[in-house]
């Protein structure tokens, strides 16, 4: 080792001088001590193999000194106090967009939130009876009027209200399932893995494309405790397909005294088909098919908290809500308040289109959305921004989040093509924002698909590519 790196490290200060310097700034009274002393030591540390590191004639290198290194310490336990889980501007144009959060809430789930959740709340107490009560109750009156269903129940989301309903109806048994519905939803959600965890054996029946309703009829023994259907969210198999439909498969599952599962995924409360999309079967036709349980999730289609939904017959709801494992997997009272707050703008189904975000965005004509492109590119040209050309295209958008599957949506995007920097480095920046932009590349352009841009974000945009293309000098490489 050369005797300049040699000397560096013995600059370096002890942790206690550090301590100690920080206790001067009054510091220490303002941060747990533990916490600031395995900061200062991973600091240092840091600081070492920086200098290990250093290499002959690199330039601008200077270990700090004892201030500058308390300096350092303090601004990384100040950085501590910003959150990490952040708003961001979806311009993906994937509406439920798994990474991103899935459904935004409406306004009024929010108001329900805060509202319930800053003080005390009814949750489980039963104020006519004033005695204790089920904090199911709150939703299960308005879940059963708008689906036809006989009961309800929620939990924690819809892999737990899968779970629990395998578990409570067909542990030590056999659930029997199409070989074209053993999805995987990613994230580790797989039907086979699940149905292992819930203690019951997986029964499939049928090919990939194609199952029977004997195939199923032919499973069916003394250790069948279950028929399940399960919705191939998030993809479709196309051609020479066969699958059985959930009336014949309840009526199979009845004469034999089998309850039938329908596993919804996304659960649709309004009929897509009237708006230009791929007709969903919505939760009010699987129950009028006659099935005995369903699931399905909150923050899907149904534009809510996650959470999960089981519907169904009276005296299989009891069980699933007697089973023990009910209590690990329930829902808490903030996503109680949001889902009931949900709930209730589908009284009126058309508001509901309007006023909760995932379906306004499904639905939305072009025009709306082009009209909102126009006007964030007038805002962006008048914001001078140099280095970035703007302009319009029209595109596709995606339902995403494992709901209608190869359902294009016509949108507009507004290009922005960098002139200074490559695409992929734009990406990168708006990424890296205070209030993240996440947008997606194509060739040499980066594109925010209006569709999923709501006009009171725009504010965040201008000011995000002014940081953006003010941070990069000009004299910056294509990466
Ligand atoms: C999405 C999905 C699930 C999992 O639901 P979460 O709410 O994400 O837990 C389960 N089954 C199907 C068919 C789905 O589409």
């Amino acid at each position: 080792m050369d005797d300049r790196k040699r000397e560096w490290l013995k600059q370096l200060p002890k942790i206690d001088e550090l301590l100690l310097d920080l206790e001067k700034k009054g510091f220490l009274d303002r941060a747990p001590r533990p916490l600031v002393k395995e900061t200062c030591r991973s600091t240092v540390e840091n600081w070492r193999r920086k200098i290990m590191a250093w290499k002959e004639g690199e330039r601008g290198f200077s270990p700090p000194s004892t201030a500058g290194l308390a300096e350092e310490i303090i601004l990384s336990i100040e950085g501590l106090h910003t959150c990490r889980l952040r708003r961001v501007i979806n311009a993906t144009g994937v509406i439920l967009h798994t990474n991103l959060g899935r459904a935004p809430l409406a306004a009024s789930a929010l108001d329900r939130i805060i509202e319930v959740s800053r003080g005390y709340s009814n949750l489980e107490f039963d104020l006519e009876k004033g005695e204790r009560g089920l904090r199911y109750d709150h939703v299960r009156d308005i879940i059963c009027r708008l689906t036809g269903a006989e009961d309800a129940l929620v939990v924690n989301n819809n892999a737990a209200a899968v779970l629990l309903v395998l578990n409570t109806l067909a542990l030590g048994g056999e659930a029997i399932v199409s070989r074209g519905e053993l999805i995987e939803i990613g994230g580790e959600f797989r039907i086979p893995e699940v149905m292992e965890r819930s203690g019951a054996r997986l029964r499939e029946v049928g090919a990939t494309n194609r199952t029977r309703l004997k195939d199923y009829q032919k499973a069916i023994g003394a250790d069948t405790r279950l028929l399940m259907k399960v919705h191939t969210s998030n993809f479709r198999i196309i051609g020479f397909t066969e699958e059985v439909d959930l009336k014949s498969l309840v009526a199979l599952g009845h004469e034999h005294g089998i309850p039938v599962m329908n596993d919804l995924g996304s659960g649709c409360m309004i009929d897509l088909g009237l708006h230009g999309l791929q007709r969903e079967p919505t939760v009010e036709d699987v129950v009028a098919a006659g099935v005995d349980v369903a699931t399905f999730s909150g923050d899907k289609l149904l534009g809510g908290p996650q959470a999960g939904i089981i519907i169904g017959k009276a005296t299989i709801l009891e069980k699933i809500r007697k089973n023990p494992l009910n209590r690990a997997l329930r829902i808490d009272k903030l996503t109680l308040a949001a889902l009931e707050a949900t709930m209730i703008h589908y009284l009126n189904p058309e508001r509901a289109r309007k006023d909760l975000r995932v379906l306004k965005a499904l639905t939305e004509p072009l025009d709306g959305v082009a009209a909102r492109a126009k006007k964030l590119l007038r805002k962006l040209k008048r914001a001078n921004l140099e280095g970035i050309r703007f302009s319009l295209k029209e595109g596709m958008s995606a339902a995403g989040g494992g709901s209608l599957p190869g359902q294009e949506i016509p949108t507009m995007l507004v290009v922005m093509t960098p002139l200074l920097m490559s695409a992929v480095r734009l990406e990168e920046k708006l990424r890296l924002l205070e209030i993240p932009i996440i947008a997606r590349i194509a060739a040499a352009d980066v594109l925010m698909d209006m569709r999923t841009v709501e006009e009171d974000e725009f504010r965040f945009i201008p000011e995000g590519l002014k940081t953006v293309t003010s941070a990069a000098p000009p004299s910056e490489s294509l990466r």
